[in-house]
């Protein structure tokens, strides 16, 4: 698998690039694009892709509810609602119905919501939730460049990209348009179908060069309310043993929490309103883990 573009020029800076001579009409232009969506988060402090190696392991609550962390801690948050054929970032966020609007020099204002959090998806610019997105490859890469490079991100400590599930064609693209990421997290749930595919996230991650800031194991348990008992609905310890077998950090467990659904298909913000649960607490110890280790690498 080739590596992702390292250097980037726009067409303006051809003439000092030494590698210019050898580029032809597309490749110039890939340059520009790179340029332009550089420029355009240079104000953004860490950029974090939320990843996962198969679909209903939690990848976008995970990140919605790490949005909403670093945010209550007080860090200016943006999300990149990346898969487009099944956006649910909106909802989860409390955005629903809201739209994109352009501003006069043409770029885009993402939709900011509670805590300030500000948020573009694919579900932004849809008519209605029955319309469905028959686009082939290309035409998603544009609207997912256009998110990165003409949304007026502006000043933010941290970008979450919720990436479709999969190491396919469109995860790979991400990545390769941004090649400064600055790390990926990982999605996984306690079975063994999800921990096979788990191995694929972390090898896709080291393949493309983008560290990997942690594994985590969402629906990892469940408490009963009534007794206190822990109930291991599914396995546990997956996501920690494949961790330490691949050697890539171990971020912690989610437990599964009939309040994270509740409150994700009603818009409201799980980690404000059951701040106290044990799972709300394990999204707080994730940022602070995240932090530490962006913090730790500059
Ligand atoms: P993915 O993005 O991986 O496809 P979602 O984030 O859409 O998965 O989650 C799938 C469903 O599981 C959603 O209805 C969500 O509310 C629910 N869910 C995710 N994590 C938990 C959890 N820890 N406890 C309870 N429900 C959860």
């Amino acid at each position: 698998m080739a590596n992702p573009p390292k250097h980037v020029n726009s067409t303006e800076e051809c003439d000092s690039c030494p590698t210019s001579d050898g580029c032809d009409d597309q490749r110039k232009q890939q340059c520009e694009q790179e340029h332009k969506l550089k420029l355009n988060l240079g104000r953004v402090k860490y950029k974090i892709a939320v990843i996962s190696g198969k679909g209903g392991v939690g990848k976008s609550t995970v990140t919605a509810n790490l949005a909403m962390a670093f945010a209550m801690k007080g860090d200016k948050v943006g999300v990149v609602d990346a898969d487009i054929h099944g956006p649910c970032i909106p909802k989860m966020l409390g955005l629903k119905g809201q739209t994109l609007k352009s501003g006069p020099d043409g770029s885009l204002s993402p939709v900011t919501g509670r805590l300030g959090i500000k948020a573009v998806s694919m579900d932004f610019l849809l008519p209605n939730d029955e319309a469905p997105i028959i686009w082939r490859g290309p035409l998603k890469m544009r609207a997912i460049q256009q998110f990165l490079s003409d949304v007026a991100w502006g000043e933010l400590d941290y970008l979450l990209v919720d990436l479709p599930p999969g190491t396919g064609d469109e995860p790979l693209s991400v990545m390769q348009l941004m090649p400064d990421m600055d790390g990926v997290v990982i999605v996984t749930m306690p079975s063994e179908v999800s921990e096979a595919v788990v191995k694929k996230s972390v090898s896709f991650a080291k393949q493309v060069g983008v560290p990997v800031i942690g594994i985590i194991e969402n629906m990892s348990g469940f408490v009963c309310p009534d007794c206190g008992a822990k109930i291991d609905i599914f396995k546990a310890g997956g996501g920690k043993r494949i961790a330490d077998s691949m050697t890539v950090p171990y971020l912690g467990s989610i437990p599964i929490d009939p309040k994270i659904c509740n409150d994700s298909d009603g818009g409201l913000s799980f980690m404000a309103e059951k701040s106290a649960s044990p799972a709300a607490k394990a999204f707080g110890e994730i940022v602070k883990k995240i932090e530490q280790a962006l913090e730790n690498k500059k």
